[in-house]
């Protein structure tokens, strides 16, 4: 069965996310605290494919050595996952390019894993600051990077992006379909 990764920093809105992607609010508790989705949790979608939440990096006030932990952790998951179609890389909208952001696509990149990027919190900003954003995070990744990733403008509040997420997922499904 496909497999969806879901990976971003603490507090990017990650539950959020998928609650809006699956329609069930019970199915992933939100918190406003960061750093408290510590657990792989798997959730099945329609009986056709895995979303996979996988725990918040780059908490600040993490010690070096759970750093440490998280990142053998998350190397391992990936290392195994056959399954793995692609992985999405959330990054909350407000922000510039964030070194931590940058330097976990650099290592998918390295890694030979595909990704595609979500922008949250759509709903903070302006349609000329998500653009000038977008823009900034294009240039660069256009730095180490021949194309820009694949990316999605979405926000949980005001349901943005649900139907283009759900419908990329949908149309990688049925490719693999199509392929066996
Ligand atoms: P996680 O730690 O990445 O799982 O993030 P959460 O989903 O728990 O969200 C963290 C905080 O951001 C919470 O206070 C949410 O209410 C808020 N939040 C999440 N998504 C959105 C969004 O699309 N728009 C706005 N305005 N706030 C959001």
């Amino acid at each position: 069965i496909p497999e969806y990764a879901f990976i971003g920093r603490s507090n990017v809105g990650k539950s959020s996310l998928i609650n809006m992607l699956t329609n069930k609010k019970s199915l992933a508790k939100t918190s406003g605290r960061p750093g408290k989705t510590q657990l792989i949790n798997h959730f099945l979608i329609n009986q056709e494919w895995h979303l996979v939440d996988l725990p918040g990096y780059g908490y600040a006030k993490v010690s070096k050595s759970s750093k440490k932990t998280f990142q053998k952790f998350i190397t391992q998951y990936f290392s195994k996952r056959t399954q793995l179609v692609t992985a999405f890389v959330l990054i909350d909208i407000r922000h510039l390019p964030q070194t931590v952001d940058l330097d976990f696509m650099q290592w998918m990149g390295e890694n030979g894993i595909p990704f595609s990027i979500i922008f949250t919190k759509a709903d903070k900003l302006k349609p000329n600051a998500i653009t000038k954003h977008v823009e900034d995070y294009k240039n660069i990744l256009l730095e180490t990077w021949e194309d820009m990733p694949n990316y999605f403008i979405t926000s949980s509040s005001k349901v943005i992006g649900q139907d283009e997420v759900l419908g990329y997922i949908q149309g990688l499904n049925e490719n693999m379909i199509a392929e066996n």
